[in-house]
C-alpha cells in the first residue's frame, strides 16, 4: 500500500510506531498530488512548504511522546495531511470561496474549525475548488476552473464541496473538510466513492466559515471511511462561545466501540426507516438497485426495516430555493469592495464631482465582475423573495413549509432509528452536461434538502457502482443523534468492500 493511500487510523498506526514519519506522510502526499491534480484539478492553492513545516514539528510531538511512552496520548490527527475547502478561512493563506471577488482575500484569522485541527495536529495542504460561495452541485461554479471526478476525468466529482471530494478520492489529501448546506458534502461524496457527513445543525462552528444561508450551513468531513469521518467529527464539534448557533452535546466517536466485534447481527435492535417518497420516478434505477442491495445487508446485519413516509418531500426544493437564496442575498450583500476582496473604482475625477454617483458606480461594477451567473441569480431570486409584497406569499410561506418537512422527518424518527436511502438520484454526470441548466441542477440534491431544512444529520457512505460509477447510500437520523448513524454506516462498512475501491488514475 501507497503511503498516500492510508487513512487517518491506519497511518496513525504506523506514526505510533515510528514506522514512518509525518515528513515522509506530508512528502507522498504532495508528491500524489504533483502527479494528478494536473488532471483532477482538486486543488485552488497549495502551500506545500508550510505543510512540511508542520510535518516537521509533527515529527518533534510524536518522537517525545514516543520517548515518554504516551503515544496514546498525542492528539487524533498529528502529522495527518488534510485538504479544506475555500469557502473555510484559513489564516494566511489565500480563500476565495471560489468567487473573483475574493481573489485576494487573505484571512487575518483562523476558522474554529481550523484552530481545533491544527491543536489536533493537522497538516494544511492546501484549498479545494467548490462551486462559487457554495452554490451549486459540480464545481463547475468555481469562478476559476472546474474539478474532474477521479473516477471519469470527464464527469463533475458533484458539489459544492467536489474540490475536497475529488482530493480525498485521488488520495490526494487523507481527508478534507467541506461545507453542506444542501448536499455540498454528501452528495460529492456519493459522486465520488467517499464517505461525506453533515452534522447536525448546531453540532460543529461556523464562526470563520464564510456564510451562504445560515440556518443551513453546516460544515462536514469527506474521508475515507466512517471511522476517519467519526474521529474528524469529534475534533470539530463542540460549542464555540464565538458562534451563537454552536452548541455543545457530547457525541461518540469510538465507532469501533459502537459495533461488537465478531457480532453476527451488531444491528440488532435497530430500527430502519425507507421512505417511499425517495425511490419514485427520477432515480437511476442502477442507483436504486445498488440502494435496495445496501437495505438488504443492514437487514442481514440485524436491522429491521421498515417503510416510512416523509409527505412533504417533493416541496423540499422549492422550499429550499427560496429560503437559501433569501439568507445569501443577505449574507452576500457585504461585499461591497471596501472591506475586503475585489475593488473596481471609478475615476479620480468621477470621485471628485459626484462622489456619491462613484461609490455606486463603484459598487456595480465590483459586484458586476466578482460575482458569477449562479450567484447573481440567487440574489436576484433572494431579494425578490423578501421584498415587500412578496414576503409573505414566498419567503413566509416556505418557513411553514419547512416546518412541515422537519414534522415529517420527527413523525418518522416516532417509529424508526435512522432513515436510509439514494444519496443522489444519479451518478456523477458529464461536464457540460447541466451546466446551462440550473432546474437540472437543483435536482441533483433532491434526496439532500430535507435533511438540510430539518436540521438533523446524515451521512453518504458508498454502496456500490453503476455502469462503473459510485453510488452512495444515504443515512440520516435525529438530531445530536450522530452516534447512532456512525454505529449503521460503521457496521454497514465493516460488512462490505465498496470504500475500499480506488479510480484507477
Ligand atoms: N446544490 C445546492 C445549492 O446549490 C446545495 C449546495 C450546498 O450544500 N452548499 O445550493
Amino acid at each position: 500500500m501507497k503511503l498516500y493511500e492510508l487513512t487517518i487510523h491506519q497511518a496513525r498506526a504506523l506514526l505510533a510506531r515510528g514506522e514512518i514519519s509525518a515528513s515522509e506522510l506530508t512528502r507522498a502526499v504532495l508528491d500524489r498530488i504533483n502527479a494528478v491534480d494536473a488532471r483532477v484539478q482538486a486543488y485552488l492553492t497549495l502551500v506545500a512548504e508550510r505543510a512540511l513545516e508542520q510535518a516537521h514539528a509533527a515529527d518533534a510531538q510524536w518522537a517525545e511522546h514516543r520517548r515518554a511512552g504516551k503515544c496514546g496520548e498525542t492528539p487524533p490527527l498529528l502529522g495527518i495531511p488534510m485538504a479544506i475547502k475555500d469557502e473555510i478561512c484559513t489564516r494566511g493563506v489565500r480563500t476565495t470561496a471560489g468567487s473573483k471577488i475574493l481573489d485576494n482575500f487573505v484571512p487575518p484569522y483562523d476558522a474554529t474549525v481550523m484552530e481545533k485541527l491544527y491543536a489536533a495536529g493537522g497538516i494544511l495542504l492546501g484549498k479545494t475548488n467548490q462551486d462559487e460561495f457554495a452554490m451549486g452541485s459540480s464545481t463547475e461554479n468555481s469562478r476559476y476552473f472546474a474539478t474532474h471526478n477521479p473516477w471519469d476525468l470527464e464527469r463533475v466529482p458533484g458539489g459544492s464541496s467536489g474540490g475536497s471530494a475529488a482530493a480525498v478520492a485521488a488520495d490526494e489529501a487523507l481527508f478534507a473538510l467541506g461545507t453542506d448546506t444542501g448536499g455540498s458534502v454528501r452528495q460529492p461524496a456519493a459522486l465520488t466513492n467517499t464517505v461525506g457527513l453533515r452534522p447536525t445543525y448546531g453540532r460543529v462552528s461556523r464562526y470563520g466559515v464564510i456564510a451562504f444561508a445560515s440556518s443551513l450551513d453546516q460544515v462536514g468531513p469527506i474521508a475515507k471511511d466512517v471511522r476517519d469521518a467519526a474521529t474528524i467529527l469529534g475534533v470539530i464539534a463542540g460549542h464555540d462561545p464565538r458562534e451563537a448557533t454552536s452548541v455543545n452535546v457530547p457525541v461518540e466517536v469510538h465507532v469501533e466501540a459502537l459495533i461488537k466485534a465478531q457480532d453476527l447481527a451488531p444491528l440488532h435492535g435497530v430500527r430502519v426507516g425507507v421512505p417511499r417518497e425517495y425511490f419514485g420516478a427520477g432515480l437511476q434505477p442502477g442507483v436504486a438497485q445498488a440502494v435496495r442491495a445496501a437495505i438488504r445487508v443492514l437487514e442481514a446485519l440485524g436491522a429491521a426495516t421498515q417503510e416510512v413516509t416523509l409527505p412533504h418531500t417533493d416541496y423540499s426544493l422549492p422550499t429550499y430555493y427560496l429560503l437559501a437564496p433569501a439568507e445569501a442575498s443577505a449574507n452576500l450583500a457585504r461585499y461591497d469592495g471596501v472591506k475586503y476582496g475585489l475593488r473596481l473604482e471609478e475615476s479620480n475625477e468621477m470621485w471628485e464631482v459626484t462622489p456619491a454617483l462613484a461609490w455606486g458606480a463603484s459598487v456595480r461594477a465590483t459586484r458586476g465582475e466578482g460575482f458569477g451567473a449562479e450567484v447573481k441569480r440567487r440574489i436576484m431570486l433572494g431579494t425578490y423573495a423578501l421584498s415587500a409584497g412578496y414576503y409573505d406569499a414566498y419567503y413566509l410561506k416556505a418557513q411553514q413549509v419547512r416546518t412541515l418537512i422537519k414534522q415529517d422527518f420527527d413523525r418518522a424518527f416516532e417509529q424508526v432509528d435512522v432513515i436510509v436511502g439514494p444519496t443522489s438520484p444519479i451518478v456523477a454526470f458529464k461536464i457540460g452536461e447541466r451546466a446551462d441548466d440550473p432546474l437540472q441542477m437543483y435536482l441533483a440534491d433532491v434526496f439532500t434538502l430535507g435533511q438540510a431544512l430539518a436540521g438533523i444529520p446524515a451521512i453518504s457512505i458508498p454502496c456500490g457502482f453503476d455502469q462503473g460509477l459510485p453510488v452512495g447510500l444515504q443515512i440520516a437520523a435525529r438530531a445530536f443523534d450522530e452516534t447512532r448513524l456512525l454505529q449503521v454506516a460503521y457496521a454497514y462498512e465493516q460488512a462490505t468492500e465498496w470504500h475500499t475501491r480506488k479510480p484507477g488514475l
